[in-house]
């Protein structure tokens, strides 16, 4: 069995552009390991007890904020409550935890879109994170719906079309991949834009003009996962729990390697070292 150590990241994921194919890379350290073709064998993965905050390094017993110690989710803006909720957005009152990474990562183009995870969905990303955000949803189908000047004005777009539309994804439908089928995404956004223009147009005229801009010739985009089954019943892995975790890798769907035993979320354990065996 070949074996690499490190601490774990979340997977890397690109889209390959001839069939559509979510491929994956497992980070352990800055070593990288293509996660596709492994998938059929058994596979081990084994937490060695030791985790490192992904910002200061320090031992830690417990992870917060998917990777962090308690005093760095405190004080890192990408830890902040705002990032989940961007219409939260304080940066404007002075208040932003580290305003120059506030400048570099939200006040940048974000992307408004619609989603297939199980069920229609609206979500928002930076425009550099297509589509890599969609794939870590687990999303079978995506359509850039708006492109607006900061992370703040899709945040109130989302919560805008929140009362049409659910912005959460049920990542055990997600997982388990026989509700996957296909949604006219074209004409949600039809429908959307038709029972939201009163409020598209507050917004447009409130931020100015090119700010919050439609975008209504997209094309969706199809997204493929590499799963040979999908489970019947979803059980959770947990490296806190179990320690060794040894099966055969079925697929990888989102964020989730899908083990004949259960499904592993790899990035909700961003920072403990492990080793894998495959
Ligand atoms: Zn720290």
């Amino acid at each position: 069995m070949n074996e690499k150590q490190g601490q774990l990241s979340k997977m890397i994921a690109s889209l390959s552009a001839d069939e559509s194919l979510a491929t994956y890379q497992m980070a352990l350290d800055d070593q990288r390991l293509d996660l596709n073709p492994l998938i059929g064998q058994k596979i081990q993965l084994s937490f060695l007890g030791a985790i490192n905050c992904q910002n200061c390094n320090r031992l830690i017993k417990k992870s917060y904020s998917g990777g962090f110690c308690f005093p760095c989710a405190q004080k890192l803006a990408q830890c902040d409550l705002c990032i989940m909720k961007p219409e939260t957005c304080h940066y404007d009152a002075g208040t932003c935890r580290e305003p120059e990474w506030g400048e570099q990562f939200c006040m940048q183009d974000h992307i408004v879109y619609l989603a297939n995870s199980a069920a229609v969905k609206v979500g928002i990303t930076r425009h550099t994170q297509v589509p890599t955000r969609w794939i870590d949803q687990g999303a079978t189908q995506a359509l850039p719906i708006f492109r607006v000047k900061t992370r703040y004005q899709s945040g109130l777009v989302e919560v805008m079309f929140k009362a049409h539309v659910s912005d959460r994804t049920d990542w055990r439908k997600m997982l388990k991949g026989q509700h996957d089928a296909p949604i006219d995404l074209a004409a949600k956004r039809d429908q959307l834009m038709a029972e939201c223009a009163d409020e598209i147009a507050a917004l447009q005229q409130r931020f100015g003009g090119g700010t919050i801009t439609p975008l209504p010739n997209e094309t969706i985009v199809e997204i493929n996962y590499p799963v040979q089954q999908y489970p019947d019943k979803v059980t959770s892995l947990n490296f806190d729990k179990t320690p060794n975790i040894s099966g055969t890798l079925q697929g990888i769907k989102g964020q989730y390697l899908i083990l004949d035993i259960g499904v592993l979320n790899i990035r909700k354990f961003s920072a403990y070292q492990i080793n894998l065996g495959f």
